[in-house]
């Protein structure tokens, strides 16, 4: 008999309806009753990892400690959860074909007929079975990304379809998320498209066992006992999911819905110990009544998609919680400056970042918003690209290296203050071939850094090809620019700063990825400190 336990969340009607707030709002309070909780997404699309896709089609790509590139909803679970994801979380149709094609080729089928059923379905299933297992959890959530019916989705409905007939009803659970769309002219809410979507799940064998409802209006009695009815689910396990101001009161709102009550009942998991969120409100008590507010320019070039930068927005929101501040992040375009309007453009803005990012669209207005920060006394926080323009300015305008560059945007330039790293050179595959995941760095005494990480080891998470060039560190250091963390290993350069500055500090690592609500990063702590002073 298995002893982990099998949450399955579809949606239905609509896309993008929050699936993983919903998911990672149930673990949230499985995890606050006690229980060991993950949450994995299935994603079905082709593409082997999101890696190689354009952040305007997908939202930020998240990278986890273990350095795979993945879905930014494992972004939500561990800033949820606050425990760190892994490569085994994110499960797409890329990989699970190019596993089943690699043991095809091995001749691990031994002459049988490759088929979508079984082995595709039991591919899906080995990955969801064997999180659980090896990593002793009690409950595993298990997302299906898209909206049931997409021909894609179909041998992961499945596939999770076949484990409830295997592991039980007591241990499986079906979630299905839709949509209970208001119609204005009438008033009404209407749950027809709720009943046409269950109707597809039962088409594929799957009856749902709770029903999650999103809407924008409150539901009534009547509503939900119709949908019960119609859908063929205990009223109870009709839950209604409200729009909020924040995503980080949904689990507040899923346990006054008493979600996780009846999973455990469903589960025959013990229901005793009730949840402790009082850190969670606490938080989110400082969110709405902050004592100051700072504007912070984010300056990158995917800002017309909030998604993109999810992870480094969540951050600003953790840490300004901890300093009693709301940040108002103004998203600037990066091919939207240049010197004549810079001044214009970042009016009133009490700290400038510099987001991550490749190739050269927009490099030249990066370089112009690290120089107004630099001059201006502004404090500054470049993150992987964001460290690498500080540098690129500081060797063109301080150092006087005329048209200094990385060699990602200038192969040819006299003063590769950037350079393509050892490892990188001969690599010319794009997927998941860069420098990914969590490395130690070694932080100087005396500095920014130290005074916000309070410690001299560290590891950071990375997804980059190029590095500071380290034949010029001297350079810089002599003209006030200093190396504060350093790769024990490699001596790569990880952190630099301006020490004469009020808050000059650039990273090569992503410290977005790793702040959390009850963790939120050290860096952005003191970045946000320094605009308020
Ligand atoms: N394009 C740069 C590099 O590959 C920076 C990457 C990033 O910002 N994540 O080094």
């Amino acid at each position: 008999m298995s002893l982990t336990k099998y949450i399955f969340v579809t949606g239905g009607v609509a896309s993008s309806l929050g699936k993983g707030i919903i998911s990672a709002s149930l673990a949230k309070l499985l995890q606050a009753r006690g229980y060991k909780v993950t949450i994995q997404k299935l994603d079905p699309y082709i593409n082997v990892d999101p890696g190689t896709l354009n952040p305007y089609e997908h939202g930020e790509c998240f990278v986890t400690e273990d350095g795979a590139e993945t879905d930014l909803d494992l972004g939500h679970y561990e800033r949820f959860l606050n425990v760190p994801t892994s490569q085994a979380n994110n499960v797409t149709t890329g990989g699970i074909y190019q596993s089943v094609i690699n043991k095809e080729r091995r001749g691990d089928y031994l002459g049988k007929t490759v088929q979508v059923i079984p082995h595709i379905t039991d591919e899906i299933k080995r990955r969801i079975l064997s999180l659980g297992t090896k990593n002793k959890f009690d409950v595993v959530i298990t997302e299906i990304g898209g909206t049931v019916g997409d021909i894609e989705s179909l041998p992961y409905i499945e596939a999770v379809r076949q484990l409830k007939w295997e592991l039980g009803a007591n241990n499986t659970l079906y979630i299905h998320l839709t949509l209970v769309p208001y119609l204005s002219a009438t008033r009404e809410l209407k749950t027809k498209p709720t009943q046409h979507s269950v109707k597809v799940l039962l088409e594929n064998g799957i009856q749902p066992d709770i029903l999650v409802l999103r809407t924008e209006h409150e539901l009534t009695s009547d509503l939900r006992k119709k949908v019960a009815l119609f859908c063929n689910v205990d009223p109870n396990a009709v839950i209604q999911s409200i729009d909020v101001s924040t995503i980080y009161e949904v689990p507040i709102l899923m346990q006054k819905e008493k979600l996780d009550e009846i999973v455990l009942q469903k589960l025959k998991l013990e229901t005793q110990e009730k949840a402790d969120l009082d850190e969670w409100k606490n938080f989110l008590k400082k969110r709405q009544n902050p004592k100051y507010k700072v504007k912070i320019a984010l300056v990158g070039k995917y800002v017309e998609l909030p998604d993109a930068y999810k992870s480094i927005n969540e951050a600003f929101i953790h840490a300004g919680a901890v300093n009693n501040c709301g940040v108002d992040l103004i998203y600037i375009h990066s091919e939207s400056i240049d010197e004549n309007n810079a001044d214009i453009m970042l009016k009133g803005i009490k700290g400038i970042l510099i987001a991550p990012g490749f190739g050269d669209r927009g490099i030249e207005g990066k370089l112009i918003a690290a120089r107004y920060a630099r001059e201006n006394n502004i404090p500054f926080f470049g993150v992987c690209l964001g460290l690498q323009c500080a540098v690129v300015e500081f060797a063109r305008n301080v150092l006087k290296l005329d048209k200094a560059h990385s060699t990602e945007m200038s192969p040819k330039t006299p003063f590769p203050v950037i350079d393509l790293m050892e490892e990188q050179k001969g690599i010319s595959e794009k997927g998941g071939t860069m420098r990914l995941g969590s490395y130690p760095c070694n932080v100087k005494k005396g500095t920014k850094a130290y005074e916000a990480y309070q410690t001299h080891s560290i590891k950071e998470r990375h997804r980059h090809r190029y590095e500071f060039n380290n034949f010029y560190l001297d350079d810089f250091r002599k003209a006030g620019m200093i190396a504060t963390g350093i790769n024990p290993e490699t001596n790569l350069v990880e952190i630099m700063e301006i020490p004469d500055h009020k808050w000059f500090v650039g990273v090569q690592f992503h410290p977005e990825y790793r702040s959390t609500v009850l963790n939120p990063h050290p860096l952005f702590i003191s970045f946000i400190k320094a605009t308020i002073s």
